[in-house]
């Protein structure tokens, strides 16, 4: 239908033209933001409203500039098809949520970014340049639009269900502007194909109001752009419906190949050209799987050592926790027993010496100052403890304010120099906290595995950890701030010819003297 003046024409694309501009530099406006995941979501958008920019743009060409009618089919309608997948794709990247697994969601954004694009090709273009059909093309064009508002108004809806706080807006705003958008644009487009659309006509209006509204909406960010906390919260990601339209993407093609040629009545030429895309985006899909499974593999095996890491790791410090000791203590027992047994007297590296080291008088800290800064005390002890010791020595914390030192293929004829250095660490001067600072000694207790050197199996690494729980327990009743070590006395080889010391219970009174180093 032809407009009823040039002036209503050229008043509504300009209009139409400078509100999308502003739209375009709202949303861009909102890329200064800090979080990553969020910058990618406004670009997303700035995608999404430039290729609609694009698309107007050319209307306007034609209507304002060449003073023509817009053609049907247009050459502008790929932006507008196109216009709606990189909004899906923001809303599918879900910036408040998980963050992990965002290159995997890209691959599947490719994915059904290049499926959409092969429906467009498969079903409009052919009758827009293989074989010109103006009704086939418009008819095709107009499902493959509304289901795409589908698409958004769905992908909206559940990101608008599981969200908070400013996001929930976000996404609830999106979702009202995304439903007028796509009721209008499906009515005009239908109006088009009959001939009843013009610029500046009412269907304009519903258009123009939507406009404003996704303004609003970039809007909702101006005051929060210089804030991080908007950072998504790491929480399991809701939208799994992406791979189930991902299976359904791949699971098309064969069956859009066998409509092409045995159920269509197109022209020969139509379902060559079909056949041929399909071929070709079977290749695609498959190369972009497999990189996908790459992904997936690295992905996996990323989360599997992160898992791992963190439960041998303790929270509060960071050291290594009990189950790590776990890890480790076996092949380490197996090798120094391994050690002695070749009988090579000149390594003198070959023992583990276990030295448990709990906090003296650790309660008044809590009491004095809190939990919370009794934290902070824990976690200054542990940084003290660890500069303390070797590289390949392990520190673990073995519950509350007690450590464990395992210090690896060492002499025990130097245990008391490590012991000393630890209490010196701790004690030597004040942890500083937020309301003060104290000072807090700690006291030592240790034992060298194999118990003996000659009989390096006769006792297990357990054994041997309760000898330096009792060498502890021996440092705090006689007088805290001093590490008590015990060693085997050539009494005991009496026992063990008994075998009465593999029984552990009579370790409730050590097999060992006391060997005292006084303070730090
Ligand atoms: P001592 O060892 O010298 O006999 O006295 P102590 O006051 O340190 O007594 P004990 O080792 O038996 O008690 C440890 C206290 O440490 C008990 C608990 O209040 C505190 N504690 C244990 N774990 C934590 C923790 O993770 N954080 C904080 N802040 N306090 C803890
Ligand atoms: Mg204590
Ligand atoms: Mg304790």
């Amino acid at each position: 239908m032809s407009p009823p003046s040039f002036l209503l024409t050229a008043a509504g694309d300009v209009t139409q033209s400078l509100l999308l501009l502003w739209l375009l530099v709202a949303v861009i406006a909102n890329l200064w933001t800090p979080a990553r995941c969020a910058r990618m979501f406004w670009i997303f958008m700035a995608g999404g409203v430039g290729l609609w920019l694009i698309a107007q743009f050319l209307w306007t060409y034609f209507e304002v500039i060449q003073r023509k009618e817009v053609p049907n089919p247009f050459v502008g309608d790929i932006a507008i098809v196109l216009h709606l997948i990189p909004i899906v794709a923001a809303l599918v990247l879900r910036p408040d949520k998980d963050r992990q697994a965002s290159r995997l969601r890209s691959l599947d954004f490719a994915l059904l970014f290049s499926w959409w694009l092969y429906l467009y090709l498969f079903f409009v273009i052919p009758w827009q340049y293989v074989s010109l059909e103006a009704r086939n093309y418009g008819i095709n064009f107009d499902v493959l639009y509304f289901a795409g508002h589908v698409v958004v108004l769905f992908a909206a809806t559940m990101a608008w269900r599981d969200s908070s706080g400013l996001w929930r807006a976000t996404y609830w705003q999106i979702l009202i502007t995304s439903f007028i958008y796509a009721v209008t644009s499906i009515a005009a487009s239908i109006a088009i194909d009959y001939g009843k659309y013009y610029t500046g006509s009412l269907y304009d209006v519903p258009l123009i109001a939507s406009v404003l509204l996704f303004v609003r909406m970039a809007l909702l960010w101006r005051n929060t752009r210089a804030t991080p906390h908007f950072e998504g919260e790491h929480s399991p990601s809701a939208h799994s419906w992406v791979p189930v339209l991902v299976m359904v993407a791949a699971g098309s093609l064969p069956v859009l190949a066998a409509w092409a040629m045995f159920f269509s009545d197109a022209p020969t030429i139509v379902q060559q050209y079909r056949l041929a895309l399909t071929l070709a985006m079977i290749v695609f899909v498959g190369a972009l799987r497999s990189i996908r499974q790459h992904s997936l593999d690295k992905e996996l095996a990323r989360a599997n050592r992160e898992l791992q890491e963190a439960s041998v790791t303790d929270e509060l410090t960071g050291i290594r926790n009990r189950r790590f000791l776990a890890t480790i203590l076996n092949k380490d027992a197996e090798q120094a027993v391994r050690i002695y047994g070749t009988g090579d007297n000149a390594n003198r590296n070959r023992d583990l010496i276990f030295y448990l080291i709990d906090i003296d008088h650790f309660k008044m800290v809590n009491d004095q100052f809190g939990h919370q800064q009794g934290d902070d005390v824990l976690v200054q002890v542990a940084a003290r403890i660890s500069s303390a010791i070797r590289y390949s020595d392990v520190l673990i914390r073995w519950g509350g304010e007690e450590f464990l030192v395992v210090s690896r293929f060492t002499d025990r004829e130097n245990a008391e120099v490590l012991a000393k250095r630890v209490l010196h660490a701790v004690g030597s001067e004040p942890f500083r906290l937020k309301s003060g600072s104290i000072t807090r000694t700690c006291s030592v207790g240790w034992a060298a595995f194999p118990w003996w050197p000659d009989r390096p199996d006769a006792l297990s690494c357990d054994v041997v950890l309760r000898c330096a729980d009792h060498a502890l327990y021996e440092a705090k009743n006689r007088g805290r701030n001093r590490a008590v070590g015990i060693v085997p006395e050539l009494l005991d080889e009496r026992a063990v010819a008994r075998d009465e010391l593999h029984n552990p219970l009579l370790l409730d009174d050590p097999p060992g003297k006391a060997v005292l180093t006084l303070g730090p």
